[in-house]
Parts: C-alpha cells; sequence; structure tokens
C-alpha cells in the first residue's frame, strides 16, 4: 500500500506544524516553544501518556494500539533542535531568530512524528504500545544519551526503536538505508602547541610554532593515508588554525589547532587516536615546542541492527515501492546521535529524500514538505506491520 490517504490529506495540516517550528528555531536542550508546541498538539490527539523533561527537555508520549495482548513496545524518535546558523531566505515562514535556524530539517522529523501520532491515535490499528520520543540536543549536546540515561527504553520497556532523517538529493518520495554501519563516529579534537615567540626577523631566537602547527598538520594526514588499510574508512579533518598573533614581524609564542575525526570502526579508531597522539607530541619536539592533544569522543558509528534493518525496509517499500528504496547505500562519514538509541536496543535509521535542495547546514537548507506523508507513513507501517491486530 502507498502512502495512506489520510496522511496525503494531513499533509497541509502537518505542514503547518513544521513551518511554524522552522519559523521558531531554538537550540540545544532549550526548546520551550517547540517543547510546548508539540506538547499541546500530542494531548489535543488524545495520546495516552505525556511524560516532559525526560533527559533535560525530552518529551516521551505513549499511544496504546486497540489491542495491547501482544505486550511489544516500538519506539520513534524525532529530534527537535536546531542550529546556530542565521538563515539566507526569501520563505514567508523564514526563522525569525538571526543566528538559529532549521538547518538539519529536524522540525520537519518532529512534524512527520506529530503526523503519524495524529494517524495512530486515530485509527489504533496496532497489538502493541508505540512510545514516541521527541529529543533535544541532537546537534551537540548529548540528547539522545540524556534520555536514555533518564531511562527511556527501561521505563517504558521500549524492544526496538527507529528514526528517521531526511536527506538532500535523494528524491522525494524515495528511501534510503544499509545493514550495519551507516553513520559514523565523530568525535573533536583540540592541539594547543607551545614553542617561543619571538621577532620576525631572528627565527633562530625563537621556537617557532607556526612552522611546528603546519607540520602536525601535515603529519596528522599521513596517519590516514599510510597507517589505515585501504579498504578502512577514516577522516582526520583540521578545521580551525589560530596562533596568538596575526602581526607580520612576530613568531607567535602558541596556537591551537581544531578538528574532527570520523570512522565506522573501533578498532581503526583506537588506532589512528594512539597515532596522533604520537604524531603529534613526536613533531612538536622536533621543533622544539610542546603540544598538548585534547581527544573527545562525541558520537559512535550509527549502526544499523540487521532485522530491524529489514523491518525499515519493508515499512519503506510499502509506503514508497521497491524501486524507490535503496536497500545497500554506502555509509556516510556524517555522525548521528541517534547512535546512542541503537547501542541501548536494537532498531534502525532510515534516509528520507528531500529532493533537490542545499545541503544539511547551509543557510539555505530547506526540508521539503512533500516528504511528510512519506515519512509519516513510514512510521505507521513500522507500527502495523510489526504489531499486527489478531
Ligand atoms: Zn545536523
Ligand atoms: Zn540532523
Amino acid at each position: 500500500m502507498p502512502v495512506r490517504n489520510r496522511l496525503a490529506q494531513l499533509k497541509t495540516e502537518i505542514s503547518e506544524w513544521r513551518q511554524d517550528i522552522h519559523r521558531n528555531p531554538e537550540l540545544r536542550f532549550e526548546l520551550p516553544k517547540t517543547i510546548s508546541k508539540v506538547t499541546s498538539l500530542l494531548s489535543e490527539f488524545g495520546v495516552d501518556e505525556i511524560h516532559e523533561n525526560i533527559g533535560q527537555a525530552g518529551i516521551v508520549a505513549v499511544i496504546h494500539g486497540r489491542q495491547t495482548s501482544s505486550n511489544k513496545v516500538i519506539g520513534f524518535r524525532a529530534d527537535m533542535d536546531a542550529l546556530p546558523i542565521t538563515e539566507i531566505s526569501d520563505l514567508d515562514y523564514k526563522s525569525l531568530e538571526v543566528g538559529k535556524m532549521h538547518a538539519c530539517g529536524h522540525d520537519g522529523h518532529t512534524s512527520i512524528l506529530l503526523g503519524a501520532a495524529k494517524y495512530l491515535t486515530e485509527t489504533r490499528n496496532f497489538n502493541g504500545t508505540v512510545v514516541l520520543a521527541f529529543q533535544p540536543a541532537e546537534e551537540g549536546g548529548g540528547g539522545a544519551r540524556a534520555m536514555v540515561d533518564d531511562g527511556l527504553m527501561d521505563r517504558w520497556q521500549i524492544d526496538e526503536i527507529y528514526g528517521l532523517h531526511n536527506m538532500p538529493n535523494l528524491p522525494v518520495g524515495s528511501f534510503a538505508i544499509r545493514h550495519g554501519p551507516l553513520l559514523a563516529a565523530s568525535d573533536f579534537f583540540e592541539i594547543n602547541v607551545k614553542g617561543q615567540g619571538g621577532h620576525g626577523a631572528l627565527p633562530h631566537k625563537a621556537k617557532d610554532t607556526t612552522l611546528a602547527t603546519a607540520a602536525i598538520i601535515l603529519a596528522l594526514q599521513q596517519i590516514t593515508s599510510r597507517e589505515v588499510p585501504a579498504l578502512e574508512s577514516a577522516v582526520i579533518s583540521v578545521t580551525g588554525i589560530q596562533t596568538d598573533t596575526l602581526a607580520h614581524n612576530v613568531i607567535p609564542d602558541s596556537a591551537r589547532i581544531t578538528g574532527t575525526a570520523r570512522f565506522l570502526k573501533k578498532s581503526v579508531q583506537a588506532h589512528v587516536v594512539e597515532r596522533m597522539r604520537d604524531v603529534i607530541e613526536g613533531t612538536a619536539r622536533v621543533y622544539g615546542c610542546n603540544a598538548k592533544f585534547d581527544y573527545e569522543y562525541c558520537v559512535d558509528v550509527t549502526e544499523n541492527e540487521n532485522r530491524c534493518t529489514d523491518h525499515a525496509i519493508q515499512a519503506a517499500i510499502a509506503v514508497a515501492g521497491s524501486d524507490r528504496v535503496e536497500t545497500d547505500i554506502d555509509p556516510l562519514m556524517g555522525g548521528e546521535d541517534f547512535s546512542e538509541m541503537l547501542k541501548a536496543r536494537p532498531g534502525a535509521f532510515i534516509f528520507l529524500g528531500n529532493g533537490e535542495s542545499a545541503m544539511l547546514h547551509h543557510p539555505e537548507y530547506d526540508f521539503d514538505d512533500e516528504a511528510i506523508p512519506s515519512g509519516s507513513s513510514w512510521f505507521v507501517e513500522l507500527a502495523e506491520q510489526r504489531m499486527p491486530v489478531k
């Protein structure tokens, strides 16, 4: 069965919620407007329970099926937070907040799950319980971890958990997924290089921090090219360099390097991080400087469980047809903190086509409301397929 008529009918209404959330973007755990919108809609639909402040600012809602004899509980997750970016747009629902925008489409994800909630409370055509998790702080801040630590899986006895993310340039109405690792472990690092500042004309009287910094950056790239097997995946990106002066005639005393590292396997991550430390400290010493290396493990690999991936594919095929469901895409080196939920329970994460659009986190990005019925239908299909009424 393709997109259900009722969800196609609800598209305009769901798009209005989406555009309202888009107009009022909020960051991390500070989501008062979004939370009040979500909870007031959920209570209007007549969900059975609403719990606030789960993982600081998360919302959990419960919908019981017409039958509950299966005792099965399926969790669905949507993220609610925006990004610290100023939107570039002529849209009439453009962000009202300078420096904040929904550039990752979480306004769409939240609205899609609200649409599914409306449908599921109207029909309750399943045997079991659906638990909805509206998550804060996906874009840094550890919102998924916060909800899991606050008992999301255990208090509501979730058996399986599913989520989706829109994907620019995948056709609207299409889905894409893979078994196993889908998105990368995504970490941050910072290096503080300390030399000995001096006069630009007398480098031999100084310890050249700038030269050591340049050497460290080049050496880091040789770890990924020379120490990681060619068929494994690793990225080290140095993204920022700052010295303590930009004067033309001063050798700076210190420098700061920031960056991110990405992996699909723990073993590769462990080896690379160890070698980064050796290379950074050793290279600094060669130039008479020293370097302090700080590494922050941020987000784990988003790993789809095999059987849940099959269920996710079945639901997507029911919505979109098999020719619009890619089932074996390459993993992406982006990160997603839904990984924390997938570490706690089996589940799967799928991409939903956003059509031709600017990339995620770009100031001209916008979620495509045409994708809403497909996304909401996917959640509904999962509930009904995984928990059929007798
Ligand atoms: Zn994002
Ligand atoms: Zn996102």
